[in-house]
């Protein structure tokens, strides 16, 4: 029988080369994400068979209806803009958020991990370009939300998240590595960063150059979404 989702062997074989290749060359390991949105269970599912063990999801509404039909060994993280009255609906499903951009949000989430008795990992995610467009925080209000974040016991912070503009995405990139470590090398109490989550299907191997850890790839693995986000 032919492999209806064969597309996606050949196009997971090129990313691994191509993330190994940088891995290699920048030093650090890399971990592979799988961006699931428009993408049917199916196919997100031969991705697990593949050996992707970490699936990224954008929308609260989109992931639940998809939740039960996914092979259960790959790890999920929230990474789209996540609103403070549906964190309810995902704490108990996914093992990090990393779309954290408000002391609000971040406060829903360690209430919601208390009850459950539970830590969620976090990341937060910076708005690098300061495009209006785009969720996350300002680079300059970074550390004092980091710092507000660190206080809540029952969430940990990992790392940072971003998603650059499109344009001059060296400046970008460089800026968010450099925020990066000077956030993580403040120790600041409480937080412990090893998380750099960076880089898209455009631009994931320039990306680990500048130190990102975590590649999200949707487009490059599963081809074109129907609409974009
Ligand atoms: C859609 C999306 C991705 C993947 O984008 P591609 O260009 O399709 O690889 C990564 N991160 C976030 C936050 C996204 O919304």
């Amino acid at each position: 029988m032919a492999n209806e989702f064969g597309y996606i062997d050949e196009n997971l074989k090129v990313i691994r080369e191509k993330v190994g290749e940088a891995s290699e060359k920048s030093g650090h390991k890399v971990a592979i994400m799988a961006v699931t949105k428009t993408v049917p269970a199916q196919a997100v599912n031969h991705a697990v068979k593949l050996g992707v063990r970490l699936l990224g999801e954008n929308r609260v509404q989109e992931f639940l209806t998809k939740q039960s039909s996914y092979d259960n060994s790959a790890k999920v993280h929230m990474i789209g803009h996540l609103q403070t009255n549906k964190v309810k609906y995902i704490i108990n499903s996914v093992d990090m958020i990393q779309s954290v951009d408000s002391l609000k949000l971040g406060q829903e989430i360690n209430r919601l991990a208390l009850a459950n008795g539970k830590v969620m990992d976090i990341l937060c995610e910076v708005n690098i370009g300061g495009e209006e467009s785009k969720s996350g925080v300002a680079p300059e209000k970074l550390r004092e939300l980091v710092v507000q974040l660190s206080q809540l016991k029952s969430i940990r912070i990992r790392g940072i998240m971003t998603v650059p503009p499109p344009v001059d995405s060296d400046i970008f990139l460089g800026r968010t590595e450099e925020l990066y470590n000077k956030i993580k090398y403040a120790h600041i109490s409480g937080v412990d960063m090893d998380i750099l989550s960076m880089g898209m299907s455009n631009d994931y191997e320039k990306a680990i150059m500048y130190g990102s850890n975590l590649v999200r790839i949707g487009t490059a693995l599963f081809g074109a979404r129907n609409y974009q986000k």
